[in-house]
């Protein structure tokens, strides 16, 4: 390596990076303006070109910038590198400047892999980070440009941003826009992470093809997921879904298949119109294993709309068919069981009828049995009545009316308790015939309503 001061013009555009800088460059006003004052102080780093020329390696923005303020010379080290070499040496050049965002640091990583043939330990060893940190800035190479844009404009964090790199593609604009909220109330990181499990994962949690190799090479591969090798929640089996439109495509393709395989019928667990090919709830019933449920026409069926996603069930959809005519849709019962319930029904509601029979005809023979004058029975069953019918709110008054001597009852909860039903129950005991219908008047204008008073005031 040498060290030296070189012309400006005698140096050449680098070959290994045609695009220039890596990085957007907001600072570069800057770095001409301390040029200008302070000179190049740190050199630029150059090899050997064809003739007499030198290729840039590191440090173009300072070479620009030495031309702009046409500066003759400029101090530089000549190496010797070949053109792996000088790529990585720009890639890592370009991470040790201040304020670089995850999102170039992200992208420098993936380049010394891709480019310079890296590991992702060894690029870990060599800007001396964890594995991880890298593998997380890895990963937001996976955001698309909405998210980028959101991202650079500190719209979202880092946490948002590495939540949404590990969705694929379609999944991220759903997300970002669930992220960004309507009214500028951005989700917090936790929120966003809930959203993702529940509008996401929790849909495509069901993937059955996942249990077989025939399943899996009737689905086929996945095409929306990629590149993304590992979820949320961890690293994903092969052949697992992370998209929810590729797994509505999976999951299309692997009932396409059972049915074929299996000869059946697609259904719906849901009641009203099922999409086409699928026989809604209203349209089938259930057929249970037992001999007694069976018929001619048992058919297998897969429920591919509602809960119970395929599940495998017998139904029977025979409008003619003796034994489950008729019978009431009702998922997860079979026909027999619904019987069973209709027949239940109606015998309680049998029930019910004959018990309002008996008591209408109590009642008849109890009334036949009244008669002037009324007996003494007869007298305090009225009695009795009354006293029902004025309530124990109208019992205070009464006593207090009567002047009676009222019992005091102590509470276990520390309060005394007037037994005022005792004291008129007593009084009423002892009352003659005609004292007891005048308490029966009584009773019944007690009930609260002055108005009944009228009924006897002017007989
Ligand atoms: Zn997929
Ligand atoms: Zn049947």
């Amino acid at each position: 390596m040498e060290l030296k001061n070189i012309k400006v013009k005698e140096i050449s555009e680098t070959k290994t990076n045609p695009r220039g800088d890596d990085f957007e460059d907001k600072n570069f006003d800057e770095l001409v303006e301390s040029i200008k004052e302070k000179g190049v102080l740190m050199p630029v780093l150059v090899r050997k070109g064809q003739k007499k020329t030198y290729e840039i390696i590191a440090g173009s923005r300072r070479l620009k910038a030495a031309k702009i303020l046409k500066f003759e010379e400029i101090p530089a080290k000549i190496v010797e590198m070949n053109d792996i070499e000088a790529r990585e040496a720009q890639i890592v050049e370009n991470l040790q400047r201040q304020d670089v965002h995850p999102l170039d640091e992200g992208e420098a990583y993936r380049k010394l892999i891709e480019e310079a043939k890296y590991e992702i330990s060894a690029v870990a060893v060599k800007v001396a980070k964890s594995e991880s940190y890298v593998k997380q800035r890895l990963f937001l190479t996976n955001l698309k440009e909405k998210t980028v844009k959101a991202y650079r404009a500190g719209k979202i964090n880092d946490g948002h941003a590495v939540l949404i790199a590990k969705l694929s593609s379609n999944d991220q604009k759903s997300a970002l826009l669930a992220t960004l909220g309507r009214w500028n109330e951005v989700m917090t990181v936790k929120e966003l992470k809930e959203w993702i499990e529940s509008n996401i994962y929790s849909e495509i949690a069901f993937q059955p093809w996942l249990k077989s190799k025939e399943a899996m090479e009737a689905v086929g591969e996945c095409t929306e997921c990629k590149p993304n090798s590992e979820s949320l929640f961890g690293p994903v089996k092969e052949g697992a879904c992370t998209d929810l439109k590729c797994w509505k495509n999976k999951i299309k393709k692997y009932f396409s298949w059972k049915v074929k395989m299996g000869k059946l019928k697609r259904i719906s667990s849901e009641y009203g119109q099922a999409p086409k090919g699928v026989i809604s709830l209203s349209d089938y019933v259930k057929v249970g294993r037992k001999k007694e449920d069976r018929c001619d026409s048992v058919l297998k069926a897969i429920v591919v709309e509602g809960s119970g996603l395929g599940k495998e069930i017998d139904i029977c959809i025979n409008p003619k068919c003796e034994k489950h005519k008729g019978a009431q849709a009702q998922y997860g019962l079979t026909a027999k069981e619904v019987k069973e319930r209709k027949e239940d029904r109606k015998k309680e509601i049998e029930n019910a009828k004959k018990a309002k029979v008996a008591m209408e005809k109590k009642l008849a023979d109890a009334l036949k049995k009244v008669k002037w004058p009324l007996s003494e029975k007869h007298l305090d069953a009225l009695l009795t009545l009354a006293l029902e019918l004025a309530g124990s709110n109208a019992y205070r008054t009464i006593a207090k009316r009567h002047e009676l001597e009222v019992e005091k009852e102590n509470q276990s909860w520390g309060g005394t308790c007037y037994r005022y039903d005792k004291a008129i129950e007593k009084m009423a005991k002892g009352l003659d015939k005609n004292e007891k219908i005048k308490f029966v008047f009584e009773l019944l204008i007690d009930t609260g309503y002055g108005s009944l008073l009228k009924g006897i005031e002017k007989i």
